[in-house]
């Protein structure tokens, strides 16, 4: 409901710039690697690529999702293109050879596929730790139909940090994810990744019509299965047949969460912002969460 021209201010685009993300641009170009952070011309690319660690996003098991959440603009269908079992190879070849210091791995769903793609998942993340084990590596995984063996399986790859975003309360699970989503199963799915004894992350998108009284809820319960980072972002509707925004939620009560989350709930850090999404500069975020 919110056409371009009547964003706030704090929706506008920012241009990125900067030495390091020229850098990175310059080296993508002789490698077979498509970004999330290009293909979805996200806003935070240039504090993505250009902070100290450099953060970017790759999506594996290609573009279309078994799925049809209300609020996202992938293609969908009920049985998309086969992987490519050189995926997982040529994917990581191509991300060590590149300048990023923190990598997120994410995929659409895929309920067609026996293990979702766990297996696929980890066999990427074993290949690049091997070329290069000093990067840091974010799986940023659908739920796999809350197959928790295939979570465990996953989180036992050698990642640094297993997310998987509960995406709005529990009240609004429905309207807003796929039927075959849930809020408990969500939660199932960190815990299970957290007993691997892996660092957890989850989001929230906020503007949905959730209370402030549902998000706290949320926070806790995400809190009492481990989780230590968070994000917390603005829902944008990426076209008329989307959910619409209920809510634009301003960035000093963005800046209120944080303190709460921080403060309060006990989160490692919180990202939290209009613009925020959940791969928001993960590398420097990380990092400096591992100081407190
Ligand atoms: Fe890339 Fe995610 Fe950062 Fe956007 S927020 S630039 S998709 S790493
Ligand atoms: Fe989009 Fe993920 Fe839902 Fe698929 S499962 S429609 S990729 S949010």
């Amino acid at each position: 409901a919110l056409a371009g021209g009547t964003k706030p201010p704090w929706l506008r685009q920012r241009g990125a710039q900067g030495a390091k993300y020229n850098h990175l641009k310059e080296q993508l170009r002789g490698l077979e690697l498509h970004t999330v952070c290009e293909e979805a011309q996200c806003p935070n690319i240039g504090e993505c690529w250009n902070g100290e660690t450099g953060t970017a996003t790759i999506m594996l098991l290609g573009d279309t999702c078994t799925r049809g959440c209300q609020f996202c603009a992938v293609n969908t269908a009920r049985t998309p293109p086969p992987t490519d079992p050189n995926e997982p190879e040529n994917t990581a070849r191509a991300i060590a050879s590149w300048g990023v210091g923190y990598i997120v791995l994410t995929s659409v769903d895929r309920d067609d596929l026996p293990d979702g793609g766990a297996s696929h998942f980890a066999r990427t993340v074993q290949i690049l730790k091997d070329l290069r084990p000093d990067i840091l590596v974010e799986c940023l995984t659908p739920d796999f139909r809350g197959d928790l063996e295939a979570v465990g399986h996953l989180a036992s790859s050698g990642l640094d940090v297993y997310a998987h975003n509960i995406e709005t309360v529990e009240r609004l699970q429905r309207p807003v994810r796929d039927a075959r989503a849930g809020y408990f199963q969500s939660l199932d799915v960190l815990k299970t990744a957290k007993a691997a004894g892996v660092t957890t992350k989850s989001s929230i998108m906020l503007g949905l019509g959730e209370t402030d009284d549902e998000i706290i809820d949320t926070m806790y319960d995400l809190k009492d299965v481990g989780v230590e980072l968070l994000t917390l972002g603005q829902y944008l509707q990426p076209s008329g047949k989307h959910l619409p925004v209920r809510d634009m939620v301003t960035p000093e009560k963005f800046k209120e969460w944080q303190d709460f989350g921080t403060n309060v709930v006990g989160f490692r850090y919180v990202a939290s912002g209009p613009l925020v999404r959940s791969s928001y500069k993960a590398g420097e975020l990380f990092l400096e969460s591992l100081l407190r």
